[in-house]
């Protein structure tokens, strides 16, 4: 009696319609592999989570060096139980290395203890390339203007709900930036922002008005690169920051 060899299963097709504006069939067999990433973890409040296996890590809970002030000096922020906080006055700090479209992972915290109120509270920001703001405030039991709410882009789109966790909480936010394309002085596409707050939704493919401004209608006035550093605001209060992660988008356009 002969063993029958079980039959493989085909891995793709060359007989299959061509997707439009590609070069690869429909099921191709030929098409590349995704590459390999082993995910990361859930943060939980007692510890942060572990980024993915190809993320490029900003901040560990120990080491600053990616990190500089906005003079580009030494960052004066203090480091402590695994986070890095606002020391009020010292001024913001940036990425030394520059980033264009990204998913970038941050995790903050407001001071536990609630101090003033509206914009006055838990009040710091994180910029894509220096100039587009994702707010960072305590927004929990706290009325501001909803421009200025966490996780708003700030001045122009209140997020779509207040996610906020309590003050001194660690919240997540998974923010997938897309940076606005210019040809000479002519804008081609906006920045466009995706953002989870805590894991929920609270901006889906935003297109941005412009750099962030306070008081002004922001606007493409002027050209910029495609890349620039993230940038963390000293707004004049103790948030605290971990577990900071970004990994470039390549390929989303993928033909
Ligand atoms: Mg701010």
């Amino acid at each position: 009696m002969s063993e029958k060899t079980p039959k493989k299963a085909p891995v793709g097709y060359d007989d299959t319609p061509m997707l439009p504006g590609s070069k690869w069939r429909v099921h191709d067999a030929r098409r590349p592999q995704p590459t390999i990433v082993r995910p990361g973890t859930s943060s939980s409040q007692d510890a942060p989570g572990q980024p993915p296996s190809d993320a490029i890590v900003l901040f560990d809970g120990q080491d600053t060096s990616a990190w500089v002030g906005r003079d580009g000096g030494p960052i004066q922020w203090k480091v402590q139980d695994g986070a890095v906080e606002v020391v009020p006055r010292t001024g913001s700090i940036e990425t030394k290395e520059h980033f264009g479209d990204c998913h970038l992972h941050i995790e903050w915290a407001a001071p536990a203890e609630v101090k003033g109120e509206s914009q006055g509270r838990g009040n710091s920001g994180v910029f894509l390339l220096g100039k587009y703001e994702i707010q960072v405030l305590d927004s929990y039991d706290n009325i501001t203007y909803a421009d200025g709410h966490t996780s708003a882009i700030y001045g122009q789109y209140p997020p779509l709900v207040n996610a906020s966790c309590g003050p001194g909480e660690w919240q997540t936010y998974d923010i997938i930036f897309v940076a606005p394309r210019f040809e000479g002085q002519k804008l081609i596409t906006p920045a466009y922002a995706t953002v989870l707050h805590n894991g929920i939704l609270v901006h889906h493919h935003q297109a941005i008005l412009g750099p962030t401004g306070h008081k002004i209608l922001a606007s493409y006035d002027v050209p910029h690169d495609p890349t620039g550093p993230i940038v963390l605001q000293d707004h004049g209060d103790l948030v605290r920051f971990r577990n900071i992660w970004l990994r470039p988008i390549k390929g989303y356009d993928q033909k």
